[in-house]
């Protein structure tokens, strides 16, 4: 058996086609979502992120309003601009890209976000929502996993999940999504006792670690889906750079019933999930008077 591909980067594309639909429809009742990206200091990864927000939330119909700072910026300086942005009537989604630069209290700067308008879903209050079973932002890369799962399968209810990695942006929020679907879920970290025998027995399993290769083939059950989240940087025989996930991909295709490559996974699907759920924020803003917010199909 050769595992499916699960091919974010066509399903990102279909997700984003929705929400450029969904914000036309938008436009003819005058709401046009919008964005607020703060980007402090000069790290270039994160300027490329950002770059690629902005140009994707531009591309679908969004408005963005960019907020670039010196990485001298204090967290009283960063506090007062986000509680700029909670109070400007046509940005429904802050983003402050992470991480700040070392002396910002990032904790604090995040609690500031006005949960509502909160896109990345990080806020505690979004977090406590998720867990209450609540509408809630979701964070963008478990959402963009879900849909991916969701791809292979439609029938979620009943199946043995393992999430490996209990961050506060992916595993744990992973983990309550795949709940909220009536998965059996188990959260499995560094401290874990026999990783290899309980991903055997994971009919879903989401690698959330980020150590190359991390989970070798022959821990994957026959037949199971495979969500692998990592991105790894790692120097291949050809002596080149090129970028791996948590999951030793080529052997898992024998055991996978299904499995998303990296990259072209999960990525692609983040920012899509950033772009829904801002779209999303300027919809329950207007409290039911233009539709329901977009769900996962
Ligand atoms: P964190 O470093 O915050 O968390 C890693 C988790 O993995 C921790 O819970 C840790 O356990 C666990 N872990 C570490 N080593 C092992 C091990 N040997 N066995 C079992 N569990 C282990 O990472 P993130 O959650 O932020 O990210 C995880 C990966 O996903 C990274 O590669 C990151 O680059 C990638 N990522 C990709 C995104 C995308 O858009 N595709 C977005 C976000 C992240 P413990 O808690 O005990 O330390």
């Amino acid at each position: 058996m050769t595992a499916t591909l699960i091919d974010g980067r066509a399903v990102a594309e279909r997700l984003r086609e929705r929400v450029a639909a969904r914000t036309a429809e938008l436009a003819q009742h005058g709401l046009i979502p919008g964005l607020a990206v703060v980007l402090v200091g000069e790290d270039p990864a994160s300027q490329v992120y950002v770059g690629s927000k902005t140009k994707q939330a531009a591309a679908a119909g969004l408005r963005h309003f960019d907020h670039r700072l010196p990485a001298t910026t204090s967290t009283a300086e960063l506090i007062a601009l986000v509680e700029k942005l909670n109070a400007q009537a046509d940005v429904h989604g802050i983003l402050v890209q992470l991480p700040l630069p070392a002396g910002v209290d990032s904790a604090a700067v995040l609690a500031a976000i006005d949960p509502d308008k909160d896109v990345d879903g990080f806020h505690a209050v979004n977090a406590g929502r998720l867990a209450l079973g609540q509408e809630a932002t979701v964070p963008c890369t478990p959402l963009g996993c879900l849909i991916l799962i969701r791809e292979a399968t439609r029938e979620l209810a009943g199946k043995r999940a393992v999430v490996v990695g209990r961050s506060n942006i992916v595993g744990k929020p992973m983990a309550q999504l795949l709940l909220q679907n009536d998965c059996t879920v188990t959260i499995a970290h560094s401290r874990t006792r026999d990783l290899a025998q309980l991903c055997r027995e994971a009919d879903i399993l989401v690698a959330a670690i980020g150590r190359p290769k991390a989970i070798a083939g022959d821990w994957i059950r026959p037949g199971a889906i495979v969500i692998d989240v990592g991105i790894n940087r790692i120097v291949g025989p050809d002596g080149k750079n090129k970028l791996v996930g948590d999951v030793d991909f080529e052997a898992a295709l024998p055991h996978a019933g299904a499995i998303t490559p990296v990259p072209g996974g999960v990525g692609p699907m983040t920012i899509a999930c950033l772009l829904m759920n801002t779209v999303n924020a300027a919809i329950r803003s207007k409290a039911g008077a233009v539709g329901a917010p977009l769900g996962v199909k």
